[in-house]
């Protein structure tokens, strides 16, 4: 079972993992309502459907006041947005997620996912986040890293600095990534997820990581 963008979120704030803070907007009164609630400032106006690749086709519009949340929320309520990811028939939107703007400096790809042969977690990471990370795979593999967690094993801080050494973290940051990680790892576990992808996971530029997208599919069984 997938789960919206922003249903992800609030399951995963609550293990720990760094999101920025966000309504759900189903009108464009609604939007605006939040972007004011958010303080007003420049926030991000992102439909929500089940796919990837918004961004690109007009789905994720950087607003810079409560009017201007207005006025994307008019555009995209009600559109159809055609991803990759949708097929051709695209997929409508009927709600938004308002979120406060972050100042990004670094974006990477981070994700976990059920490893059945290996019987554990394998983390997926790349420098190149924000992109699909399918095309990277295909052009560029060696830019992507896979470590696999084995179940009886866990997490460990030799997988964590792994990760951060790929990524290129600064030495002082490698430990707030490592918390990251960490509280992903017991989210990914305790909402048995089959995956939980996070493209971008942002380092903003006073350092700080935060998870800027979530796409999390749960396993049925489970449920
Ligand atoms: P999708 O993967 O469906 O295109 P994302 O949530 O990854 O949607 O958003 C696309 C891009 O929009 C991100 O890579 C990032 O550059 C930008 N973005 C998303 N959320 C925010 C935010 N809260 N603040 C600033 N930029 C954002
Ligand atoms: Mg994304």
């Amino acid at each position: 079972m997938n789960l919206h963008e922003y249903q992800a979120k609030q399951l995963l704030s609550k293990f720990g993992v760094p999101i920025l803070a966000g309504e759900l907007a189903y009108t464009p009164r609604e939007a605006q309502r939040a972007a004011i609630n958010l303080g007003g400032g420049v926030c991000v106006v992102k439909a929500q459907v089940h796919a990837g690749g918004r961004g690109k086709a007009g789905g994720v519009k950087v607003a810079k006041s409560p009017d201007e949340a207005f006025d994307y929320a008019s555009k995209i309520l009600g559109m159809t947005l055609v991803t990759p990811q949708t097929g051709a028939q695209g997929k409508l939107v009927n709600k938004v997620w308002v979120e406060a703007g972050a100042a990004i400096d670094k974006e990477f790809y981070l994700s976990m996912l059920v490893d059945r042969a290996e019987c554990g977690v394998a983390i997926v990471a790349s420098k190149e986040g924000g992109m699909e990370i399918e095309e990277v795979a295909h052009t560029n593999p060696e830019k992507i890293l896979t470590v696999v967690v084995k179940r009886e094993s866990g997490l460990s801080g030799f997988h964590c600095r792994r990760v951060a050494q790929f990524l290129g973290i600064e030495k002082d940051k490698v430990a707030s990534l490592e918390k990251v990680i960490r509280s992903l790892y017991t989210a990914f576990l305790a909402l048995d997820c089959e995956m939980l992808e996070v493209n971008p996971l942002i380092q903003t530029k006073d350092g700080q990581f935060i998870c800027l997208d979530a796409k999390v599919a749960l396993d049925e069984n489970a449920m």
